[in-house]
């Protein structure tokens, strides 16, 4: 792609932003970051996805990015998530560091360290891969001593920034930093002198330890949000981060760290992007990592093909709310990305515009590389029934596609875990069914009776010589008018119906001809032959 290609993506505008206001740079550096206080949701997910989407447009311009994640596991551990393990443990740790509260899964060294390697091999499979900063690490390495004594130095001018959006003003009391109390690790303290220079002393509001720190040997203090976040815009020479409502609202944590930045930390605020909220539809608990009912980034991989979920987040303009369904309308998602996928490849046509915009939003949802060819399509919808039919065999449903690559075997594969998935936890009663290998007890009529004798000798001696469902569905039609010759107000529902009860003991399903075709003649002459017509 050239670099001068037209930009037509909001994430290829926003890179052109970042260039015009941060100027020509060796490396732009791009910022997303989570306290890992509990499952990483996959609201979460949008921050990271629109950062990821932002460095494509930036690297197809020929910049050079880095694109670091941020893991707040300094923060103190406020709250215990609903549905953790092992609770009365983890009450033990509550104000201490995130990143020293065991991991009640006990597989990984920290509560912290469970929630991000989890997160990080998920991202992986979306192909966002940001180089991850450990907050714990950086404080407990004493990086940040230099920007702690500056914002100790700063108090007064730092509580006037903040006073100005605030109902009450911060008391005298008030320190810009926080600190682990040495005794109990706790960060329910209070700052009793700062001598100007190195040396801090406090006094812990529940054990009543006082301490004195030497700032150029702790590891104990932090600095609380609304200075660490614009400390290190500085720190890291952010050019980009975006946000989500909650820290853009007026007075908010973004608002104040712009002033804060440029008047404490002598930088300037990264170019900043509001992200609306993402919904889940159907199926799944609400969003958020306290709720315990989250869903995460791999619950919708287990729905969607890599891909889409990538497509999903590029279609949308970040100032848009969306929802990612469970429900039925996965099948209108799926069609919806096969269709673009088609126009980007240009087997549909479209007008040159909509052409264009699908092409950017296939380029930036890809996983690995771009394919050259555009990779086998297999129906959603039909890729369930098929499964259905063959009571879940991957294998045998696959010898109904043609494979011809690489891309193909992945699609078919992560296509029809998807569709098991789908099939398995959320699709709604009647679309699930199982081919009857007894045919139930059913009264036929003899218009039924002529119906159903006619389709068993079409099985037996016709359908080999047809290859479309439509031949099918016009046969089926022609022995309906056959009987409307003697009964002219027959209806086709009067066939169709036992039809179904047939194949699957129920009064509907999928549409009948190619439900026929995709079953096979000889199941369904089987059943055909159980009965008395
Ligand atoms: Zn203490």
């Amino acid at each position: 792609m050239s670099e001068n290609f037209k930009p037509i993506h909001w994430a290829d505008q926003t890179a052109d932003r970042i260039i015009r206001g941060k100027g020509d740079k060796e490396v732009y550096t791009l910022a997303s970051g989570i306290t890992p206080s509990g499952v990483v949701h996959f609201g979460n997910f949008r921050e990271t996805m629109t950062v990821d989407l932002v460095a494509r447009a930036l690297k197809a311009r020929g910049k050079n990015v880095r694109f670091i994640f941020s893991w707040d596991d300094y923060d103190t551990f406020r709250k215990i998530p609903r549905n953790m393990p092992n609770p009365e443990e983890l009450e033990k740790y509550l104000f201490q560091p995130i990143v020293d509260t065991p991991d009640p899964f006990n597989k990984s060294e920290s509560y912290a360290a469970h929630h991000e390697a989890n997160y990080e091999g998920q991202l992986h499979r979306v192909d966002v891969n940001p180089e991850s900063i450990y907050q714990a690490k950086k404080y407990r390495a004493g990086d940040y001593k230099n920007e702690i004594k500056k914002t100790l130095a700063s108090r007064d001018k730092i509580a006037k920034i903040l006073n100005q959006h605030r109902k009450e003003d911060l008391s005298n009391s008030w320190w810009p930093v926080s600190i682990y109390c040495e005794k109990c690790n706790r960060d329910k303290t209070s700052v009793l002198n700062y001598d100007g220079n190195n040396e801090l002393s406090y006094v812990c509001d529940l054990c009543s330890h006082k301490g004195k720190l030497d700032l150029d040997n702790t590891s104990r203090v932090k600095l609380p949000w609304r200075l660490d976040w614009p400390m290190r815009w500085v720190f890291e020479d952010v050019d980009f981060e975006p946000g989500g409502k909650d820290h853009s609202s007026e007075g908010g944590s973004y608002t104040t760290a712009k002033e804060i930045v440029k008047d404490i930390y002598g930088g300037e605020a990264p170019l900043y992007l509001q992200y609306e909220f993402v919904k889940i539809k159907g199926g799944a608990g609400k969003m958020s990592s306290s709720s315990g009912e989250v869903v995460t980034l791999n619950d919708v991989l287990n729905v969607y093909e890599p891909e889409i979920v990538r497509w999903i987040f590029a279609s949308y303009r970040t100032n848009v709310e969306f929802a990612v369904s469970f429900d039925l309308d996965v099948l209108k998602a799926y069609e919806d990305f096969d269709r673009q996928e088609r126009l980007a490849f240009g087997v549909d046509s479209g007008n040159q515009k909509k052409v264009d915009m699908a092409k950017r939003v296939y380029q930036l949802s890809t996983v690995g590389e771009l394919p050259d060819e555009m990779p086998i399509q297999p129906s959603f919808r039909h890729l369930c029934n098929l499964l259905q039919i063959n009571e879940g065999n991957v294998e045998k449903t696959r010898s109904a596609y043609e494979i011809k690559n690489d891309r193909d075997e992945r699609r078919f594969k992560e296509r029809s875990h998807c569709a098991l998935y789908w099939l398995k936890n959320y699709a709604p009663d009647d679309f699930k069914f199982h081919v009857n290998e007894k045919a139930p007890a059913i009264e036929l009529n003899d218009f039924q009776k002529s119906f159903f004798r006619n389709l068993k000798s079409f099985l037996e001696n016709g359908i080999d010589n047809i290859s479309t469902d439509k031949e099918l569905h016009e046969k089926m039609y022609d022995f309906i008018n056959e009987i409307r010759e003697s009964k002219p107000d027959f209806k086709p529902g009067e066939v169709f119906l036992p039809l179904y009860q047939i194949l699957i003991s129920k009064e509907k399903g999928p549409k009948l001809a190619g439900f026929i075709m995709s079953i096979g003649k000889e199941k369904i002459l089987a059943l055909l032959n159980q009965l008395d017509i």
